[in-house]
């Protein structure tokens, strides 16, 4: 009887020993497939993620590309303009000779302009050059809120002229075609009638006659004008205030100086911008010395004789 308790005690430890080894080999098993696989799925997942992150690195670079080739784009076609506004300064022997016959008291002439008004500057121009008693000439842009129809009054209010520099002042707009110039002027002809009761023919073209951005030709935009019995106004002398990097007062007082030396008559180019802060507060000081230099500062009128890059009349011989 013991005996057979013996044997089976000892079948039972086999089993289960048995059953031992199976657990052993199947964990074992366990951990030699499933552990790679799921190692496998994780770097699966991983190495997608950062195929994602590479693709937008690559889209962020394209687009930055992008935005660089636009914005050389942009500098260039400043660069041309400010190339052909510098060119436009250079003297001119033969407009100094005509002026000298022209100009029977011999006196030197200083014509002040300022471009792309009204600004919040505009107010502040006007106080100077009425506490110097000057007088200039405002070619505009078209605003229709109650400060800028204000000021359109008030320049000719105060005795300055009134010119038209196109409505919009969009070079890619209004050169664009004849007719859309035209809509352009009679926008800007039609409010500034509106604000002062004045017929406005005077006129200055954004960029200058000699500008480069028309793909057709400055010669059209220029008939219209004649058409329309418009008088521009380019300019001889620039006070340098429209380059890109913004000149200290001292150099702007210095540019126009220096030119108005060489020219009987001269038409100096300024602005009358919110961005040109150094052209107000160079102002009083350009005042100062131009009155020291006994020259006649005036606003421009219709006997006065054109500065133009591109002449209208010989045009009109064509
Ligand atoms: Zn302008």
């Amino acid at each position: 009887m013991e005996q057979i308790n013996d044997k089976n005690e000892e079948l039972e430890r086999r089993k289960k020993r048995v059953k031992n080894l199976k657990h052993a080999i199947i964990i074992t098993l366990i951990g030699v497939i499933l552990i790679p696989i799921i190692m496998c799925i994780c770097l699966l997942i991983k190495v997608s993620t950062m195929q994602k992150q590479i693709d937008q690195l690559y889209e962020m670079r394209e687009n930055i590309q992008k935005e660089e080739q636009l914005a050389q784009e942009e500098a260039k076609k400043r660069e041309q303009i400010e190339a052909e506004i510098l060119a436009s300064r250079l003297p001119e022997t033969t407009e100094t000779d005509e002026a000298v016959e022209q100009e029977g008291d011999g006196r030197k002439k200083v014509y002040l302009t300022f471009d792309d008004g009204p600004s919040t500057g505009t107010e502040e121009i006007l106080a100077i050059l009425r506490q110097y008693n000057v007088k200039a000439t405002f070619f505009v842009v078209g605003k229709e809120d109650e400060y800028s129809m204000e000021m359109y009054e008030k320049i000719v209010e105060e005795g300055h002229t009134l010119g038209m520099h196109s409505y919009s002042h969009q070079y890619s707009t209004i050169y664009q075609s004849v007719e859309d110039f035209a809509k352009d002027i009679e926008r800007l002809e039609k409010l500034l009638k509106e604000a002062t009761g004045e017929d406005v023919k005077l006129f200055r073209f954004p960029g200058g006659s000699s500008n480069l951005v028309s793909n057709i030709g400055m010669q059209e935009f220029i008939k219209y004008l004649n058409d329309e019995g418009i008088t521009y106004f380019d300019w001889n002398v620039s006070s340098g205030d429209a380059t890109s990097k913004s000149l200290e007062p001292e150099a702007l007082i210095q540019n126009v100086i220096q030119d108005v030396g060489i020219y009987r008559n001269s038409v100096v180019l300024m602005h009358d911008a919110v961005d040109k802060p150094n052209t107000v507060e160079a102002l009083p000081m350009l005042l100062e010395e131009l009155q020291k230099m006994d020259v006649d500062i005036l606003p421009i009128t219709e006997d006065v004789k054109p500065i133009q890059h591109i002449k209208a009349d010989e045009l009109e011989n064509k």
